[in-house]
């Protein structure tokens, strides 16, 4: 198990990853820094945010970690995935931000990480920083996957690297959205495929 990976289980950092694909997306975020900034739409409690963070602090990258914190449609309350102790009483609804934030102040990434609390569509209006490495985990929905790699992969710079997690060909494995999404990106965006580590997959700007 990895220093990263063991960091992650001894402060039970909540999320949907595995320790391969975090150690996988550690690599190749490390492998950007020349190129750009790294991006992940969909950070939930910080378990990606923690790969991803450590590689930017190592290399004096930054990390722009963009969720709106009101859970996917699998988190919402009578849910599959809901999580009881990331529903705000107050607010009436999922707000997993505070758990997210007490994640990068343990992981010490609070000089690395800038938090983006609003959906991918609203970050991605007027973004125009050209990013080394994007990794899209949000809205699992055809219609939102589609829309966060189209939208995303549009913003890296040649040879920055493209990475899309939960890819399962087929139906009886899981839903569809993102494998569709990573398929038109690679089709017709100008990227070659460069690795797959379970449900995660990379591409490359050519
Ligand atoms: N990467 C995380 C898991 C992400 S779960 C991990 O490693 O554990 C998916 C997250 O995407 C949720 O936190 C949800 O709030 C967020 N999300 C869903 N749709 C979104 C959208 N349209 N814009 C921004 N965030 C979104
Ligand atoms: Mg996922």
């Amino acid at each position: 198990m990895s220093v990263l990976s063991k960091f992650i289980f001894e402060n039970s950092i909540k999320g949907f990853l595995d320790d391969e694909e975090g150690d996988a997306l550690h690599e190749y975020a490390l492998s950007v820094a020349a190129i750009g900034p790294c991006l992940e739409i969909g950070s939930y409690c910080g378990k990606s945010t923690v790969y991803i963070g450590e590689a930017c602090r190592q290399t004096d990258n930054t990390l722009y970690a963009v969720d709106h914190h009101r859970g996917s449609e699998e988190h919402q309350l009578g849910e599959e995935y809901h999580d009881t102790a990331l529903y705000s009483q107050s607010a009436q609804c999922v707000d997993s931000f505070p758990v997210f934030r007490s994640t990068l102040a343990l992981a010490n990434l609070e000089d690395t990480v800038v938090p983006l609390v609003a959906s991918s569509k609203l970050v991605a209006r007027h973004w125009a920083t050209p990013l080394g490495f994007v990794f899209v985990d949000g809205g699992h929905s055809p219609e939102n996957s589609m829309a966060d790699c189209m939208l995303w992969s549009g913003q890296l710079a040649q040879g920055g690297i493209f990475a899309v997690h939960d890819l399962f060909e087929f139906p009886e494995d899981g839903g569809q959205g993102p494998f569709l999404g990573f398929q038109r990106v690679l089709q017709d965006c100008g990227f070659e495929k460069i690795a797959q580590v379970k449900s995660l997959g990379f591409l490359r700007k050519i």
